[in-house]
């Protein structure tokens, strides 16, 4: 048996987990944590930090590291971390490296297999970039998965003799997902699938960030410009409110000096629950659109859903679990800690590739999230108007499909032509996503219309192929070009993997000091400073320690460290998410 890494790679933390013993179970990271931050740093001598450490370093040194690049996959766009250029493919290929190093050393062995889940409403060119993420961490992927669908197996997992429809709503850093299932005798059938790309939790800290902002008299845009280390610390501050607001009905956001520093003599804003949520109206809007259009595509009423489980760490918000409340009128399913149910189902999903025992009376069937098809000419009269949506596949369908449609060239003796593929639900192209395009040439010169046959086949990766071809001579013309993302040639791919291979991360045993050295580097421009000194000798005594490779020194004057940081109100926990002055 292989196996396979089960992955999910998210916009602000990534998780892995294997199939052992019957059970999914998740895999500790080098700070002894589930969930690794995606975020990429490089440090001063070029080495790069991922997870914790990186997002330490942003805080002091945001130009060093990049977050959030989930958001670019399939775009051209790049990052700049200090004098390095990334793409987001090359980023998160780093996060899997650091993934497949902590499943490595959990099982003492090399690993190269995985499942990497991604938003059911990622297109095709997003989920090839999150493939080649993959090769690039020197990983083969066996399969991506739809995050909702994985979450289901979860569920489906634990609770196989369930007869019923659920709806998963799946809120994470960056993405919303909400799928339509239906779960019987151990199949699990997903009916529909909607969402959006571009909303999720951090959209939610930025209308607190740039609020708090505004009452400065500043635009978020422009201060991120202007004063980057006061916009990254006080975002950190919105983001600790935010998730304080679960427990407490208002917080106080203390407001960073123009340099970023935070001290005793900083301004607070007061939040309450009731302004965060009239910021978020707004965003609130969007939630609604995908649920409805995801119940009607499943021709199911409110009624008929038995199961409303939440997903992704967004969902924790007092706000979404109350509007899901009311709207489905009933209590949300959260069993399951949101953050992790998507990497277990990954891992339920390696398991079902690799026939495991333990899961062989389960079933699972998934749909293709969007519409897809080619841009067409009509005739009105005798005009041609170009622009024209014509489907090929229709959202929805059960995958893996195969599809064809007949088209015919416009004008007579037409010897080549230009088919576009779309994805999107607009009747004119110029309101959907442009996927790539293909050229047939060698038509026949003819007086007549040529037919010509387009093949539309979207695999159970949800990676679609097209092929065109003419009936008269069965020859194939060509496959899809996808516009950003593209495929590389087995050589191309191996300078690529060779590139990234040859960039080195801190040592992996020492990643948790690094850590504590940057959380204590920041700090120390905190501290009343009749303390400074003082914190500053600690310091410099564990760094020494650190040289010194003697590990008892070294364990003491870590606790030394962390003794006089509790003392001076600071708490230190490698899960950066929860780190705060008192
Ligand atoms: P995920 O990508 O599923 O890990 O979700 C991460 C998102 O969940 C981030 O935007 C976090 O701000 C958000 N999040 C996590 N915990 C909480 C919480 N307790 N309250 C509000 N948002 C949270």
């Amino acid at each position: 048996m292989t196996q396979i890494l089960g992955i999910d790679l998210g916009t602000t933390n990534s998780l892995c987990a294997l199939f052992e013993s019957g059970q999914p179970q998740l895999i500790r990271n080098a700070h002894n944590q589930v969930l690794t931050p995606s975020v990429v740093g490089v440090l001063p001598d070029g080495q790069v930090v991922v997870g914790a450490p990186a997002n330490e370093l942003r805080i002091t040194q945001p130009d060093r590291c990049g977050a959030c690049f989930k958001r670019y996959m399939g775009t051209d766009r790049k990052l700049q971390l200090a004098d390095k250029t990334f793409s987001a493919v090359e980023l998160s290929s780093l996060v899997l490296r650091s993934l497949k190093q902590d499943a490595e050393a959990h099982v003492g062995r090399t690993l190269s297999d995985a499942v990497i889940t991604v938003p059911a409403y990622f297109n095709d060119n997003q989920r090839k970039a999150t493939k080649m993420a993959g090769e690039l961490a020197g990983l083969h992927v066996r399969r991506i998965i739809n995050e909702p669908t994985a979450a289901a197996l979860t569920y489906g997992f634990h609770d196989r003799e369930a007869e019923k429809k659920l709806i998963v709503i799946d809120l994470g850093g960056g993405t919303f997902d909400v799928t339509v299932m239906e779960i019987f005798e151990g199949t699990l059938e997903i009916i529909s699938t909607a969402g959006e790309s571009f909303l999720g939790g951090e959209d939610f800290t930025d209308r607190l960030t740039a609020a708090v902002l505004r009452q400065l008299g500043l635009q978020l845009e422009t201060a991120e410009l202007k004063q980057p280390l006061r916009v990254a610390r006080l975002r950190q501050e919105c983001e600790r409110v935010k998730r304080e607001l679960l427990t407490q009905a208002a917080g106080k956001v203390r407001v960073p000096h123009e340099n970023g520093e935070l001290n005793d003599n900083c301004q607070r804003v007061k939040l309450t629950r009731e302004q965060f949520a009239k910021l978020s109206g707004k965003l609130m809007q969007r939630i609604t659109a995908p649920i409805d259009k995801a119940l009607r595509d499943a021709s199911c009423d409110l009624d008929e859903i038995e199961d409303v489980i939440l997903v992704g760490g967004a969902t924790r918000m007092p706000l979404i679990r109350e509007f899901v409340e009311t709207y489905f009128r009933k209590k949300p399913i959260c069993d399951l800690n949101p953050d992790e149910v998507v990497a277990l189902g990954a891992a339920v999903q390696s398991a079902l590739i690799d026939d495991d025992r333990a899961v062989d009376d389960m079933v699972m069937t998934d749909v293709c999230p969007f519409t897809l098809g080619v841009e067409v000419a009509k005739q009105f009269g005798n005009q041609i108007m170009e622009g024209y949506y014509t489907p090929v596949i229709h959202r929805n369908t059960t995958i893996p499909v195969s599809r064809e449609e007949q088209f015919s060239t416009l004008r007579s003796n037409q010897t080549e032509i230009e088919i576009r593929i779309y994805q999107g639900e607009s009747r004119k192209v110029k309101d959907n996503l442009c996927l790539g395009e293909l050229t047939v040439t060698g038509i026949p010169p003819s007086a007549e219309p040529t037919p010509f046959l387009c093949r539309f086949t979207y695999d159970i990766n949800g990676i679609l192929e097209v092929e065109a071809y003419l009936p008269s001579t069965g020859q194939k013309v060509s496959t899809v070009l996808t516009q950003h993302a593209r495929s590389l040639s087995d050589h191309e791919l191996e300078e690529a993997v060779e590139r990234m291979q040859q960039i080195k991360f801190y040592p992996r045993d020492q990643v948790e000091n690094q850590n504590l050295l940057l959380f204590v580097e920041r700090v120390v421009g905190e501290v009343n400073p009749m303390h400074r000194q003082q914190l500053e000798e600690a310091i410099d005594g564990f760094e020494a320690a650190m040289a010194s490779g003697d590990r008892e020194v070294f364990q003491s004057m870590r606790d030394h460290l962390l003794l006089m940081l509790s003392q001076l109100g600071f708490v230190y926990n490698e899960d950066q998410d929860v780190i705060d002055h008192d």
